[in-house]
């Protein structure tokens, strides 16, 4: 399958859809969100799908489309969702999502209802695995605009995160699930060579084709971690498995801000393989750990060690990033329920935006008592801000 090279910017894609894309780039976003705006050339409103971060400067690109009918979410991760609230405010354009709490002024989603708006027909497309609350919305009657010599292709789907248009997507903890991913990739293999209009990256032809090339190389990287188990558990004396030694022996080359990610999906195959696990720094020493890849993502406290102070302005990934704040805010998280899945796309942002973001699981107070702890290990320092990462 060759993947067309494509920048990805704002600008109509097809004959019913256009993107808008977000100014959030990064690892886990790529080129940023695409929020998508689908519209029948006629009618004067549109379908948001996926407002994306509220920022400024998106709601008013997204709002240049023309009036607001509805508003569509492909899955709850902020970086697709988190301006959903106030672009309905401002159109007064009802939200509708699987998960009921993200509706607003509407009922949620049902996979394989059609819903007709702007001119178009939408049908609803369970797609869970990425997450559980994951769909896609596939437009049968859209088309690209230029004709290609095969003709007619057949339609486009909106993915969301189920298919992103470069690369392999994440299965998000808390409630993504590969078995039920590989029963969505079937799924969208039967649509035929409709576009991909993929929650993040290109558009990508012929979704039959993509879908079973993600199914395959999910396949791959399942043997992969088969592999690796049975090798521990081979191994003499056998071998801990813990998510972060599986990850060393998988992803040893892998760029440290996608160690996360790494994490994620590896103790979704662990889970999905029935492989029981315990996550512990304990363990990961035991296991031995790949020279050239640095451990900030399961450090534990360095007591003693000097360390750039972090404060409430600094970004997530810099807490992250740092030998006494990350732990501490790992294990906030872990405290708070707050699913590290979520925040990762976040990463650039202030820690103080997460008490917002968290609808009330981060209080303020805790987010000043972990500035305190961060940098009492440290030279005490003062908040001010700073931007490692
Ligand atoms: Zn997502």
């Amino acid at each position: 399958m060759t993947v067309p090279t494509q920048e990805v910017t704002s600008g109509r894609l097809t004959l019913l859809v256009t993107r808008v894309l977000a100014p959030n780039p990064g690892p886990m976003t790529l080129e940023g969100t695409n929020t998508y705006v689908i519209r029948h050339p006629d009618s004067r409103g549109g379908v948001v799908v996926d407002p994306g971060p509220d920022d400024d400067d998106h709601m008013r690109a997204v709002s240049g489309h023309g009036d607001v009918h509805l508003i569509l979410l492909t899955h709850f991760h902020p970086d697709h969702t988190e301006a959903a609230g106030r672009l309905s405010a401002l159109t007064g354009a009802p939200v509708r999502a699987i998960d009921p709490d993200f509706c607003i002024a509407a009922d949620a989603l049902q996979p394989d209802e059609e819903i007709i708006a702007a001119g178009t027909r939408i049908r609803i497309v369970g797609t869970p695995g990425h997450t559980a609350d994951s769909v896609s919305f596939h437009l049968e009657e859209d088309r690209r605009l230029e004709q290609g010599p095969l003709g007619a292709s057949e339609g486009s789907m909106l993915t969301g995160d189920t298919i992103l248009g470069r690369g392999t997507t994440v299965i998000a903890q808390p409630d993504g699930s590969i078995g039920e991913y590989f029963t969505s990739l079937e799924r969208l293999a039967q649509f035929g060579s409709a576009l991909v209009l993929p929650g993040h990256g290109p558009m990508l032809d012929d979704l039959s084709a993509v879908a079973v090339q993600h199914h395959a190389v999910r396949t791959e990287m399942l043997r992969a971690v088969e592999g690796v188990v049975s090798r521990f558990s081979e191994s003499s004396p056998p071998r801990e498995v813990t998510v972060e030694a599986v990850s060393d022996a998988v992803y040893s080359t892998l760029p440290r801000h996608l160690r996360f990610a790494a994490e994620m999906s590896v103790s979704a195959q662990l889970a999905h393989l029935g492989v029981p696990v315990r996550s512990g720094v304990a363990a990961l020493d035991s296991a031995g750990v790949t020279a050239s890849e640095p451990h900030a993502l399961s450090n534990t406290a360095r007591v003693g060690a000097h360390a750039t102070p972090v404060s409430a302005t600094s970004s997530l990934g810099a807490w992250l990033d740092h030998p006494e704040g990350g732990p501490l805010v790992r294990n906030l998280f872990g405290q708070a329920g707050v699913d590290e899945a979520v925040v990762a796309p976040l990463a650039k942002l202030p820690l103080q935006t997460l008490v917002t973001l968290s609808q009330g699981r981060l209080t303020q107070e805790l987010v000043d008592d972990l500035v305190r702890r961060a940098n009492s290990l440290g030279d005490g320092s003062d908040g001010r801000p700073q931007s490692a990462v």
